[in-house]
């Protein structure tokens, strides 16, 4: 049999049978959520700057519509293949169902390396895309969004491109979009201030007082910077941060305010002068209440799980802690937020974003952080519930709030028998 470790489609699929059989439910809700519902496999003709023509490879899969329209992120990646996108199609249907988002999971991507593309060669490859896709997409139906090494600006020329085919501007067909053309304040920030909402909400019911806690963050990119921030904000003591270039680490404290400058102006954290270096393996070692790995996948393993002193991982990246690596942290005690919680901010803004694009009226930012809390909490609550009931590990617990709701979906529209 096949390391299913090593291939997600596999793991998504054990995810979801586990918690089919935890919850008792009928063999036929796992064969309708083994598998997405539509998956797309498209050619994606691009013409390069020198008038070559190039065909890219692209996907978009839509996992499960039970509780609405599908929704979830586009990545243009040299990794991109068709089990990597189901199986994150498979998670984007956990995400928004523990959200209680009216959303099913979608993902799709394009397999190409950015670095080796022009801007005028992002931006075909971006329009042709959604002209290959064009006719399963809509607002209604299915509603992209950015991932990996796609922004607002792509985001920006998808919809501009829909819009055309159309004939009409269709703002609601895809989120993570600029502000003038109907972004969402606060999106940018989603992603870490949900982090920090849902691992504050943990630490609520373990008696941990956040605003007192020492924390460490590995990552500062979108997430982890954002996490810092706003820990530190809150009055928490981040004694320890890091990029790719390694970490910082001040057991009194690192001042954000100064580092965030620093970073502006640098480009990396090397070199700052309020802290010591720390490499990031150590930094996830640190005797520290709150770790959040923010990062990349595969950062706590068999190898350094009973190494680690934090009370609580938050999940900022997706992926973070192998299986393995769980099981040991489980009987340690050490709780983590799930990256399917963890990092699930994004997907909730967008859900905001579509609303009000679909509304027409806009939103200020604290009303988005303020309802990005509600949503944050409500799902740590369900998600708690289930740990309690069955005393399984919180992201365990995550999937059966998950497939709970959509089986719940399919058997009232009559999907089940
Ligand atoms: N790509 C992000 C995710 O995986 C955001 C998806 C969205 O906003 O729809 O959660």
């Amino acid at each position: 049999m096949a390391d299913s470790s090593l291939n997600p489609y596999l793991r998504a699929q054990q995810s979801f049978r586990e918690a089919v059989d935890i919850l008792g439910l009928e063999a036929a809700v796992f064969d309708l959520l083994k598998q997405p519902m539509r998956f797309f496999e498209v050619a994606v003709p691009v013409v390069r700057d020198d008038g070559s023509l190039e065909v890219f490879t692209g996907y978009r899969s839509q996992h499960n519509d039970a509780l609405g329209p599908t929704k979830g992120g586009l990545r243009f990646h040299p990794n991109v293949d068709a089990d990597e996108v189901r199986a994150l199609s498979m998670w984007m249907t956990v995400k928004c169902a523990l959200l209680r988002l009216p959303y099913g999971g979608g993902k799709g991507g394009v397999r190409c390396d950015v670095d080796q593309l022009s801007e005028a060669e992002i931006e075909r490859l971006s329009r042709e895309y959604i002209r290959a896709i064009s006719l399963v997409i809509g607002p209604d139906k299915d509603i992209p969004a950015p991932d990996v090494s796609t922004n607002p600006q792509i985001m920006a020329w998808m919809v501009d491109e829909y819009s055309r085919i159309r004939g009409e501007n269709t703002f609601g067909l895809i989120t993570g979009k600029p502000l003038v053309i109907g972004g969402s304040r606060g999106r940018v920030e989603a992603t870490g201030r949900g982090l920090v909402f849902a691992t504050r909400q943990l630490a609520l019911a373990l008696g941990i007082d956040f605003s007192k806690s020492v924390v460490a963050v590995q990552g500062f990119g979108n997430v982890g910077s954002v996490a810092a921030e706003i820990c530190h904000h809150l009055g928490a003591t981040v004694v320890a941060v890091s990029d790719k270039d390694g970490g910082l680490y001040n057991s009194g404290g690192i001042d954000m305010g100064q580092l965030m400058e620093y970073k502006k102006t640098h480009r990396t954290l090397a070199g700052f002068s309020g802290a010591e270096p720390i490499s990031n393996q150590d930094l996830l070692e640190l005797p520290v209440d709150v770790l959040f790995p923010a990062a990349l996948e595969n950062q706590i393993t068999a190898d350094n799980a009973k190494n680690i002193r934090a009370r609580i991982v938050g999940e900022g990246a997706n992926g973070p802690t192998t299986p393995e690596a769980d099981a040991i942290l489980f009987e340690q005690g050490v709780m983590v937020v799930p990256d399917v919680l963890g990092n699930a901010g994004g997907v909730t803004v967008s859900y905001f974003e579509w609303v009000q694009n679909q509304t027409r009226l806009y939103w200020s930012e604290s009303e988005v952080n303020r309802r990005l809390e509600e949503y944050m909490v409500d799902a740590m609550s369900a998600m708690h519930e289930m740990h309690e009931r069955f005393g399984v590990t919180l992201r365990k617990a995550a999937y059966l709030v998950a497939v709970e709701r959509v089986a719940q979906a399919m058997r009232v529209r009559g999907w089940l028998r």
